[in-house]
């Protein structure tokens, strides 16, 4: 079984770490011991809330998560977070100025691509009022252009915002805010307002666990889907801010949205995320997959290797496109380190390329629908050897190709 498994440079669900899923088999059959398997043990029994809040714990140290900030456990991924922090956000905002007037109540958007687009689609079904403080795109109709980050003179936020949203990797459109805090391509923090809870929201699906999160104790509401990095889908990671889990009830009485029990972020805290049945086995496979990066030394580990790889590819990327061959579709600086998208030059060479991938074990990199083009996810269980495989092909087809 081990021998036919392909190089999976898929988006997501993606790429586990082969050692992790032998090592799944066993609990799947006797989980801790019980002689129960996981996916048929209660929740509640010890052994698993033992384990649950083992998970918490490893978040907390891989993360570096203070007790300011709630780790909250839930299902519905990252599509169900785009509702859920407009309501309890929206709620909070009702909680601290009850005399506002619905339309003061704004809610700020950066959009930087698909991901982002649709959370602020959402927040404005919802009746939000929304302030796209920054769109990357020349045109608001055209939605292959979202190929960078903005520079900082492009954002306009509100006063006082129920929230400020971002979404940390565009996992379509290939772009990501840059981690190292100097880069014109980093998230402007300094803009946002000082001395106060700031109400800050990132979708971290995408880059979840590749490296430190920067200014995480500044955020209101970090999440993520499972199913990138760290484990099979079913399974959402909420890091709330203590101050963002409110009464929702009670912003309801005062004119807020009603909050749906299971949305509500105080619903999922009062009862440690075991209000209703969670995603028992999408928990424990999470679980071994943090005690595997654990192992190999935490995020400093990831966040090189993340460098190493990605700078391979955009490297190999830049001579290809030299050649006449490849074509990024992002622009320098904003390029993501997981999601690497081009287009390849030349009639039916993408289909060629795509097959001859997919002819040497390497699958997944079909560039998104809506898109087009390559797209070469490399998480976190992507290896470094498997990446040079890609990359050796790249240069091969480059060369055979050249214009
Ligand atoms: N946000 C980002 C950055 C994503 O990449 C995705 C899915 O790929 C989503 C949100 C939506 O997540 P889900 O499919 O878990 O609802």
């Amino acid at each position: 079984v081990m021998e036919s498994r392909a190089i999976n440079f898929g988006a997501g669900p993606s790429a586990l770490p082969a050692s992790v899923l032998q090592e799944v088999t066993k609990g799947l059959l006797n989980f801790s011991g019980t002689g129960i398997g996981v996916a048929e043990i209660s929740h509640r029994s010890k052994e698993f809330t033992a384990y649950l809040q083992n998970v918490e714990q490893n978040i907390r140290k891989l993360l570096d998560v203070q007790p300011t900030h709630s780790i909250l456990f839930t299902q519905g991924g990252g599509s169900t977070q785009f509702s859920a922090v407009v309501l309890n956000m929206l709620a909070r905002h009702r909680l601290l100025h009850p005399e506002l007037k619905d339309e003061d109540r704004v809610l700020d958007y950066v959009v930087t691509g698909s991901w982002s687009k649709k959370a602020a689609e959402e927040a404005r079904r919802l009746g939000g009022t929304v302030n796209i403080a920054a769109d990357s795109r020349k045109s608001s109709k055209d939605q292959k252009s979202f190929d960078n980050i903005p520079t900082a003179d492009a954002y306009s936020f509100s006063k006082d915002p129920a929230l400020i949203y971002y979404c940390a990797n565009e996992t379509v459109d290939g772009v990501e805010f840059s981690h190292d805090g100097t880069s014109p391509a980093s998230f402007p923090f300094h803009l946002l307002p000082k001395n106060a809870l700031i109400p800050l929201v990132g979708d971290h699906s995408s880059s979840f666990m590749s490296r430190p999160i920067p200014r995480l104790s500044d955020h209101a509401i970090i999440y993520a889907g499972a199913q990138k990095n760290i484990g099979p889908a079913g399974l959402t990671v909420l890091i709330v801010r203590n101050d963002c889990i409110v009464d929702v009830d009670a912003a309801a009485r005062l004119g807020a949205i009603p909050v749906p029990i299971c949305l509500s972020y105080k619903t999922l805290a009062d009862h440690n995320s075991l209000y209703n049945t969670p995603p028992v086995l999408s928990i424990y496979v999470t679980g071994l997959v943090l005690e595997h990066m654990l192992q190999l030394g935490g995020l400093d580990y990831y966040a090189d290797l993340t460098d190493r790889k990605s700078k391979k590819l955009y490297d190999v990327l830049k001579d290809g496109e030299t050649k006449g061959v490849f074509k990024s579709k992002v622009k320098e600086g904003s390029g993501s380190q997981m999601n690497i998208v081009f287009d390849i030059l030349g009639e039916g060479l993408l289909a060629k390329f795509i097959a001859g991938a997919e002819e040497r074990g390497m699958k997944g990199i079909k560039g998104h629908r809506s898109v087009g083009g390559v797209r070469v996810s490399v998480y976190n269980a992507v290896t470094e050897d498997e990446t040079d495989q890609l990359i050796a092909y790249m240069k091969q087809f480059a060369e055979q190709h050249e214009a």
